[in-house]
């Protein structure tokens, strides 16, 4: 089975043509019959892949597919040569991994910052006719075309890591609140991954930027005593830079305090990632549409100022509170990349 955490996306890259060399003679008072002064036609623009530290996920990529370098200008008389074609840079988030998709083939793995890949060299430049000239051809009306450049269909493939770690009792609304901050944003309602997994989302805030929320998984009071999940997930959360604690209760259910379970969820996770204990995180009060969960509103508003936690009620059922939410924590990933 495909590991469900990996963005992808599909693109075709084209380097730049070479320019032609070419074919011309001196012409200039008293020099009646000068000699071939054509220059080389420019190099074909590479295309390049680099890492940019600044993106996190493949989304770009939904919306341009198509990559091309510059084609090398050609070589003009006087001996001039073309220029060379401008090298396409496609900037891929760190842990970009990049595979020929018609033979399989793995090209490149970008796992650092600073690292970078030639992914299809430019055309050579042709050759003027002023290379041409010899004792027997004096005049060669003739020069080399520019190479043709390289294409390639490429699959990117990379690891999401989320930025904010989801936890709560089961049933708190984990997964309905992921569907509803990744999914239904209309522009990346046709970007597969948010369906692709229940687990993880793509949140798009403000005008372009985004983040990746990822529930965290059988935080149940014993889990951390438990299995465990495997470092498989938890390499998806090392990056984790916030944490949003959920909680709600069941309508009906008096025994049952959203402030117990708070504490009992925070027991575990200090057990399961010392690390995850110690990061910031925000207070989220969970199907507010409900009176029996509303009125536990006001409580916990004192409790997380208490603790000095920032408070939201929300529903994930309604939207009511998730704008608020969904920029908060954007704002905060967003102060934590950029340090
Ligand atoms: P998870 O176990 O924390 O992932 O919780 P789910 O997202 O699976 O939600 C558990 C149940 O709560 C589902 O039946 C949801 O439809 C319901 N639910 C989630 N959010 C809300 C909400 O804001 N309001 C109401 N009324 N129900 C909700
Ligand atoms: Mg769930």
């Amino acid at each position: 089975m495909r590991y469900k955490f990996i963005d992808e996306a599909q693109i075709s890259i084209s380097s730049g043509k070479g320019g032609a060399g070419c074919v011309s003679f001196r012409r200039e008072k008293f020099i009646p019959r000068g000699g071939p002064d054509g220059g080389d036609g420019g190099r074909g623009g590479d295309v390049i892949a680099v890492v940019d530290p600044g993106l996190g996920t493949l989304l770009d990529f939904r919306y341009q597919r198509r990559h091309f370098a510059e084609n090398g200008r050609p070589g003009e008389g006087r001996q001039c040569t073309g220029r060379d074609g401008e090298t396409m840079v496609i900037r891929v988030p760190c842990g970009t991994v990049i595979y020929n998709d018609e033979t399989g083939e793995l090209l490149a793995d970008l796992a650092d910052h600073g690292d970078s890949v030639t992914l299809a060299g430019g055309g050579r430049g042709g050759k003027g006719n002023e290379h041409f000239k010899s004792s027997t051809q004096r005049t060669p009306s003739f020069a080399q075309p520019g190479e043709p450049g390289e294409e390639f269909e490429l699959r990117l493939e990379l690891k999401l890591l989320a930025d904010v770690g989801l936890v709560g009792m089961p049933s708190v609304g984990k997964s309905s609140l992921i569907a509803r901050i990744s999914a239904a944003k209309p522009k990346i309602a046709d970007y597969p991954f948010t369906t692709l997994s229940p687990n993880l989302g793509v949140v798009r805030f403000g005008v372009a930027e985004h983040y990746v929320v990822a529930d965290v998984p059988g935080l149940i009071p014993g889990a951390s005593e438990g299995a465990g999940l495997g470092d498989r997930f938890l390499r998806h959360i090392e990056r984790v830079s916030h944490i949003a604690h959920l909680v709600s209760c069941t309508a009906g259910d008096d025994e049952q305090s959203p402030i117990d379970d708070f504490i009992a969820i925070e027991r575990e996770l200090c057990a399961y990632d010392p690390r995850l204990a110690e990061l910031p995180r925000v207070l989220v009060l969970n199907k507010t549409d409900l009176p029996d969960v509303r009125q536990w509103q006001e409580r916990l508003e004192v409790f997380a100022a208490e603790r000095d936690l920032k408070f939201f009620p929300i529903s994930a059922a309604t939207g009511e509170g998730i704008t608020e939410l969904v920029n908060h924590l954007g704002e905060r990933v967003q102060k934590n990349l950029a340090n």
